[in-house]
C-alpha cells in the first residue's frame, strides 16, 4: 500500500488534542513533516510536538485562533514558508456549541460559523495558493449531518452541513490541478469534546452498529488514506467513519 508521505508537509488545524492530535501523529508516521495549530493549551501542543518528533519528523506548532481569519491565513503561509512547501491541509478545529434553540445566542452563532465554516474556507483558500499536483484538502465534519438524533444541535449540525457543499465545490474547482478535496464525518469519538464516559454516551452507543465509540486513531486512519497517493482518484466525497451510526 502506497501510504507514504515522505517529503510532504501537512498542516492540521486544532492539532493539540483529540482527533487533530491523532491525525498529526498519523501523518508523521506516514512520513510527512507536520504543522498543527492550537488556540490555548501550550502544554498539550508541546506533547504533540514531541510525539511527531518521536516519529522522526519535523513538527511545526503554530498558535492560531481559527476564529480569526487573519491568523488562519498567516498560519498557512507560515507553514508553507517554514516547511518549504505545503501538500496536505486538514481542517479539523471546531467548536461544539449545543443547546435548546431558544437559548442559543447570536454570539454563539457567530463563533460557530467563524470556527467551523469560515476557517475551513479561509484555510482552504490560502492553502490552494501553495498546493501543487497531488495536493490534499481533508475536512473533518460530523456524522450528525446524516442523522441528528438529539435536539439542541441547530448550530453544530448547520455548520457541519456547510462543509459538504464546500468539499464538493472545491473538489470540482481544484480537480483540474490534481488536488483532491474530501470530507471525513466521524461518529462519536472518545475525546474531550465527547468523552466515552460522558452523560449522553450510553444513548449514543445504542445507535452505533459496532456498539462502541471510535478511538481518535480510527478517524486518523481514514485521514491517512485520504492524504496518501492511494486515494488519488477520490474527490468531493464524504467518508463516514462512524461505526455504522448513520446506517
Ligand atoms: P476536541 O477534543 O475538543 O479538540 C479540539 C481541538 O481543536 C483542540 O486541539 C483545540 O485546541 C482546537 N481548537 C478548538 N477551537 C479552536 C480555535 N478556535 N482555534 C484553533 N484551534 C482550536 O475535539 P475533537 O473531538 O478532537 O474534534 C475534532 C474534530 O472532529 C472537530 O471538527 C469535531 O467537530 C469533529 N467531530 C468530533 C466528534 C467526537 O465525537 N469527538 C464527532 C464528530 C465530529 P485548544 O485546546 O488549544 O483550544
Amino acid at each position: 500500500m502506497e501510504t507514504t508521505l515522505d517529503g510532504k508537509v501537512a498542516l492540521v488545524t486544532g492539532g493539540s488534542r483529540g482527533i487533530g492530535a491523532a491525525v498529526a501523529v498519523r501523518l508523521a508516521r506516514q512520513g510527512a513533516d507536520v504543522a498543527f495549530t492550537f488556540r490555548s493549551d501550550k502544554e498539550q501542543a508541546d506533547a504533540v510536538t514531541a510525539r511527531i518528533r518521536a516519529e522522526g519528523r519535523r513538527a511545526i506548532p503554530v498558535c492560531a485562533d481559527s476564529a480569526d481569519p487573519g491568523a488562519v491565513v498567516a498560519a498557512v503561509d507560515q507553514v508553507a514558508e517554514t516547511g518549504g512547501r505545503l501538500d496536505i491541509l486538514v481542517n479539523n478545529a471546531a467548536v461544539f456549541i449545543v443547546g435548546p434553540l431558544e437559548e442559543l445566542t447570536l454570539e454563539q452563532f457567530d463563533q460557530t460559523v467563524a470556527v467551523n465554516v469560515r476557517a475551513p474556507f479561509v484555510a482552504s483558500q490560502a492553502a490552494a495558493r501553495h498546493l501543487g499536483a497531488g495536493g490534499r484538502i481533508i475536512t473533518i465534519g460530523s456524522n450528525m449531518v446524516g442523522r441528528t438524533v438529539f435536539p439542541g444541535f441547530a448550530l453544530y449540525s448547520m455548520s457541519k452541513t456547510a462543509l459538504t457543499g464546500l468539499t464538493k465545490a472545491l473538489g470540482r474547482e481544484l480537480g483540474p490541478r490534481a488536488i483532491t478535496v474530501n470530507l471525513v464525518n466521524p461518529g462519536a469519538t472518545d475525546t474531550e469534546m465527547n468523552p466515552a464516559d460522558g452523560p449522553m454516551a450510553g444513548t449514543i452507543r445504542d445507535f452505533i452498529a459496532l456498539g462502541h465509540y471510535a478511538d481518535p486513531a480510527d478517524i486518523a486512519a481514514a485521514v491517512g488514506f485520504l492524504a496518501s497517493p492511494d486515494s488519488r482518484y477520490l474527490t468531493g466525497a464524504t467518508v463516514n467513519v462512524d461505526g455504522g451510526f448513520t446506517i
